[in-house]
């Protein structure tokens, strides 16, 4: 085990002249990598920033990103990425929960910080290129590039990362260094990563992918190029322009990919593969993108758990995508049964329970919440999946979602797919409303699409045509899904509307 500061340092000794970070017309190399977080980490000193003490930032995807977080990290501080959709509210929680001291931001972010808490004392803007803040670049011109004075051990906490709140109020996952490392080892193990590879990132960095990623760039060796935005037209000419082998995307990036994919005709020999996650990716587009000669790799993660749990990778039977593949190097994965707390035999459905040394040290000042998911070293992910017998996890959906009907389990996820197959659906959700005599009783919440003539009648002779009576009872039309800012459902909403009661997030 080590420290994430101790991991650049190494790769800086080792390939000093490899490009590290690319973005903003910038090319910087490890050499000067390093050096610039260590002007940053000794600007951060010299403000009285001391080892356990909060540094936010909320910044897009830049070369300062990286630099922030891991002068943040070597000199004992913990990092604490937010998330850049939020608003001012949202953002002001964050802050105040971690009470953080220190706040770098990005110009068109200012607005969120209208109202802070008396506990930040200093905000930092944190442009870079033509933008260049003045003060900012004057960091780089004159703090020392010596290596900082700070004692960091791997137990200490590297970052709080706030989940999206799908389920509540978001919780700060605190993740150590000794945690970053197992989680960066699982990755480079698991994953075609190669030395000197260009890996693409245009999903924000926020998330922990992106924090992992920034990790695994240095235990590898591997070049970081960054965008900001994810603009279709110009992906392909940036894979293309950069020569990049990997790159992190989400499933709603993949359709647009495709079709603009369909129009070039040029071979784009270097990129290898494309990591997709952070909720299920539909097998169709897997297999489209496999007709073109492109491998989606699909992660299965969790802030919780440092990052991923699970790869389906291109070697594996492309059969089983509809898995999300196999657990990462050194990860152990069990199936409970939620009711018994029984290991379930293969094959049966049960709740993720997972374990390894990437396991986090628990919610921020939660130990209620930590009491909940965290139990003997192992993360309950609250989410229920089954394994086969070759050891491919297969996710079935969240926990909490499950809709329990007359004894019967309902998994929406599996009623949505159905159900999204009809033609006139644009989008779907199932919920479970309140039932005296049968418990929970599914219902699902249908937003047609544009100019679709679609009756609940229909709805319902499709699911009977494909599913047991019990796994839908009646379907409601609605304008929109309620989602938070990640674009997740927040069915919490939707379950308050069906039962007539006030959202609760448990
Ligand atoms: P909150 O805890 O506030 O609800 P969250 O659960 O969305 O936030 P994240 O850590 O961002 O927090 O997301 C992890 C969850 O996302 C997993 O537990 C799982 O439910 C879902 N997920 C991630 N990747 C996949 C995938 N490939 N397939 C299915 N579900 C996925």
């Amino acid at each position: 085990m080590t420290t994430i500061g101790k991991l650049l340092d190494a790769r800086a000794a080792l390939s000093p002249r490899l490009e590290a970070l690319v973005s903003h017309g910038e090319r910087i190399t490890f050499q000067e990598y390093k050096e610039k977080v260590n002007q940053l980490a000794n600007y951060l000193l010299d403000l009285h920033v001391e080892p356990g003490d909060r540094v936010a930032f909320i910044c897009k995807n830049t070369y300062a990103f990286p630099i922030i977080y891991l002068a943040a990290v070597k000199i004992g501080a913990i990092a604490v990425p937010i998330n850049t959709r939020l608003k001012p509210a949202e953002v002001r929680y964050i802050v105040e929960d971690c009470q953080a001291k220190i706040l770098f931001y990005d110009e068109e972010f200012r607005e969120a910080l209208t109202s802070l808490p008396p506990c930040v004392e200093k905000v930092i803007r944190a442009a870079v290129g033509e933008e260049m803040d003045e003060h900012f670049k004057s960091i780089f011109e004159i703090a020392s590039t010596k290596e900082p004075a700070a004692t960091v051990t791997e137990w200490d906490t590297a970052m709080i990362i706030y989940t999206s709140g799908t389920t509540g109020q978001p919780k700060g996952v605190m993740c150590t260094h000794a945690n970053v490392y197992a989680a960066g080892i699982a990755n480079v193990n698991t994953l075609d990563l190669r030395f000197a590879d260009r890996f693409l990132f245009v999903t924000p960095l926020f998330h922990i992918s992106g924090m992992m990623f920034i990790v695994n760039a240095l235990i590898r060796g591997i070049t970081l190029v960054m965008a900001p935005n994810f603009t279709p037209s110009q992906l392909w000419e940036l894979i293309d322009e950069e020569k990049i082998n990997n790159m992190m995307s989400v499933p709603a990036m993949l359709p647009f990919m495709l079709e603009m994919l369909k129009t070039i005709d040029k071979d784009l020999f270097s990129l290898r593969g494309i990591v997709c996650g952070g909720s299920r990716v539909p097998e169709r587009l897997i297999r489209e993108f496999d007709d073109l000669g492109f491998s989606i790799i699909q992660v299965y993660g969790a802030t919780e758990y440092t990052g991923a749990i699970t790869y389906f990778l291109p070697e594996m039977d492309l059969n089983r995508c509809h898995s999300a593949g196999k657990g990462v190097y050194l990860t152990q994965i069990k199936i409970l049964d939620p009711l018994t707390g029984q290991e379930c035999p293969t094959g049966e459905v049960g709740e993720i329970v997972v374990r390894s040394d990437s396991v986090f040290a628990g919610y921020w000042n939660n130990q209620e919440e930590t009491d909940k998911v965290l139990k003997n070293g192992w993360y309950y992910t609250k989410d229920v999946g089954k394994l086969d017998e070759d050891g491919y996890l297969y996710v079935i959906d969240r926990l909490r979602d499950m809709v329990i009907c007359g004894g019967e389990k309902v998994f929406p996820a599996q009623v949505e797919d159905v159900i999204q197959q009809l033609d006139g659906v644009a989008e779907v959700a199932v919920v479970g409303v309140k039932d005296a005599v049968w418990g929970e009783l599914p219902r699902a919440y249908v937003v047609k699409a544009e100019g679709a003539v679609l009756t609940e009648d229909d709805v319902m002779a499709h699911a009977r045509r494909h599913l047991a009576d019990y796994k839908l009872i009646d379907v409601e039309f609605i304008d929109e899904l309620p989602k938070n800012s990640m674009g997740k459902v927040l069915k919490y909403v939707l379950r308050a509307h069906a039962n007539n009661e006030s959202p609760s997030k448990a």
